[in-house]
């Protein structure tokens, strides 16, 4: 089911973006050469406890999970595209991390992610990085009253294939509010002029994710985190924005 959320609940929801995008501020900033994945993982608890947040990955058990996620945040290295479960891992000198974070604050959740590169870059992930931060800027310029949903889709599919990358599809954005997901599915690529009518109040997170070489993945070992089959790298940007009479409001912007 699709909610609309009024301009008061939109108000209500500020807190967790704010939140959110504290907590994926001070992980980019802690992340570097020799910082231990469960060093990440343990910061983001800590923020959360303080704030009085409740984790919306720690008990995460869907259909496609082995067990409960355990963590409060995805940390997916290189090959990992997704889902990557924190585990005793040292970041090294050019690891090409994805940090993805949901939280709920007074009840409303809201869910972001960034990718960042360790120590010192390959220009092809930097370039990777920038690709997928367009597309996701694309969406969010797409996200507007009288668009629909496959307008966003087409705006960050446009911009992969424009740099010459390959689109999986089995994973996108989502419907966020009370849960963390919830309806419409907003697919990374599809066609302009269709599916769901863009309204104001409608809240979804827009996630580009992409892969240098391949589009399919497999599940690792852990249950969880998700890898190119050709162990090509992966980046992932995700914003939680809301559909406004005045555009597109970004509850998880950073400064
Ligand atoms: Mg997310």
């Amino acid at each position: 089911m699709i909610e609309l959320r009024t301009a008061a609940e939109l108000e209500q929801m500020r807190p967790a973006g704010a939140f959110v995008a504290e907590v994926l501020g001070e992980l980019q900033k802690a992340a570097d050469v020799g910082v231990n994945l469960l060093e990440l993982d343990a910061l983001a608890h800590d923020l959360i406890r303080k704030r009085g947040a409740v984790s919306t990955y720690i008990d995460y058990h869907p259909s496609f999970g082995a067990m409960p996620f355990g963590k409060v945040l995805c940390t997916s290295v290189n090959d990992a595209a997704l889902h990557g479960l924190p585990h005793n891992y040292r970041l090294q000198d050019g690891d090409l991390l994805s940090i993805d974070f949901a939280a709920s604050v007074d009840g409303w959740v809201a869910d972001s992610a960034v990718s960042l590169v360790v120590g010192t870059p390959r220009a092809e992930d930097l370039a990777l990085i920038e690709t997928t931060e367009q597309a996701l800027a694309a969406g969010i310029k797409a996200a507007r009253v009288g668009n629909r949903m496959g307008d966003v889709s087409s705006a960050i599919g446009e911009v992969a294939r424009a740099a010459g990358l390959s689109i999986n599809t089995d994973f996108g954005g989502h419907g966020v509010g009370r849960t963390m997901h919830g309806d419409p599915h907003v697919p990374n690529d599809g066609r302009p002029g269709r599916g769901f009518p863009l309204k104001p109040g409608l809240v979804f997170a827009i996630e580009p994710w992409f892969m240098l070489g391949t589009d399919r993945l497999y599940t690792d070992a852990d249950g969880w985190t998700l890898r190119s089959v050709d162990g090509s790298r992966a980046a992932h940007a995700e914003h939680t924005i809301a559909i406004t009479d005045d555009g597109p409001l970004v509850l998880t912007a950073r400064d």
